[in-house]
């Protein structure tokens, strides 16, 4: 159960997750919120880390802080996907731990499933199989701090826990064309070429896989309602239930952008993993269900990203 009263530490707290968390604690009344900014906490750094939670001693942490990308930046640097993600997995978790930090959410990516996972991809698919190359070095710096996580609930009875969200979209986030992920990087592409009045917008792939997308704040809705439980599952998926083809994806951000130019798929970029559908029956079962629709959240992200094209506040 959260209380209004509880000290949380939001790790990554200006990041798209961390924020979006960070609003939804808010908005129950929690606004006992324990942040720290990387330029005053390098979460690289395990003794910095460790002095941090000595100082602070919170009552709850959500681990959103992640080095993250889209498939260009994942599969261009593996190395510091696996290295970033597993020094800060390993501080934050373990520094709570060494706290004295009773409770604690960790949050990755259905991308920790293995490549020809089932689908949709059950909890328990996580190391049945070899992972998707693209993303293997994120993917393997998360599976070791689920598993910290599991290993100390296990052996040292903290409640720490982990939750793995499907393709993010939605408020705060990274409009990168080179390394985002795919819906921003769309919107931009799709955006920039009705500005310029461009004939076409390059995209990447055959436009044939098929993902799933979340808006950012049904998953920070679905942190806050498995930290509510008390003995809640180690592992967690959330999504939205539904995929559709990039294909489709894109047809539809030219929709709601009202962008005229073609589409030309070049098929010397990356499809990465063919299907990438979450089972969300464990999270549903509990009783938890997303409510913002991909149409809904997808023209709600148009207007933000106008509004922050116009205020010179988008984030690449
Ligand atoms: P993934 O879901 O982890 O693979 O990462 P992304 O969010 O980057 O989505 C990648 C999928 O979208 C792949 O199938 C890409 O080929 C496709 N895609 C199409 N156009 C783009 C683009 O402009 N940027 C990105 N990141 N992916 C694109």
């Amino acid at each position: 159960m959260i209380r209004k009263t509880d000290r949380i530490y939001v790790a990554g707290h200006r990041g798209m997750v961390g924020s979006a968390c960070v609003r939804a604690l808010n908005a129950i009344g929690c606004e006992n919120i324990v942040a720290r900014t990387h330029k005053s906490l390098d979460l690289l750094d395990p003794r910095a880390v460790r002095e941090f939670y000595a100082e602070e001693k919170p009552d709850i942490a959500i681990i959103a802080a992640a080095k993250v990308g889209g498939i260009g930046a994942n599969s261009a640097g593996n190395a510091e996907f696996l290295y970033q993600n597993e020094m800060i997995a390993m501080n934050t978790v373990m520094g709570a731990y060494e706290a004295g930090v009773k409770r604690l959410l960790f949050l990755g990516s259905t991308c920790i499933y293995p490549r020809m996972a089932p689908q949709p991809i059950p909890e328990s698919a996580l190391l049945t199989s070899p992972l998707e190359k693209t993303n293997e070095g994120y993917a393997l710096a998360k599976i070791s701090g689920l598993k910290l996580c599991e290993f100390l609930r296990r052996d040292k009875g903290v409640c720490y826990h982990s939750l793995m969200p499907t393709n993010l979209y939605g408020t705060g986030d990274n409009y990168d064309i080179v390394g985002g992920h795919v819906l921003p990087t769309m919107i931009r592409k799709f955006e920039t070429a009705r500005v310029n009045g461009d004939a076409a917008v390059p995209l990447w792939g055959t436009g044939t896989p098929l993902r799933e997308f979340l808006h950012v704040d049904d998953l920070a809705a679905a942190c806050l309602f498995v930290l509510s439980l008390d003995n809640p599952p180690d592992l967690v998926n959330v999504g939205s239930g539904s995929e559709i083809t990039i294909r489709e994806l894109a047809e539809k951000v030219k929709a709601a952008t009202g962008c005229p130019a073609e589409i030309a798929w070049d098929a010397t970029k990356p499809d990465g993993t063919p299907r990438k559908l979450c089972d969300t029956s464990l999270i549903r079962s509990l009783g938890w269900s997303p409510k913002i629709s991909l149409d809904e959240g997808l023209a709600r992200t148009v207007a933000e990203y106008r509004e922050s094209v116009a205020n010179g506040t988008v984030r690449t």
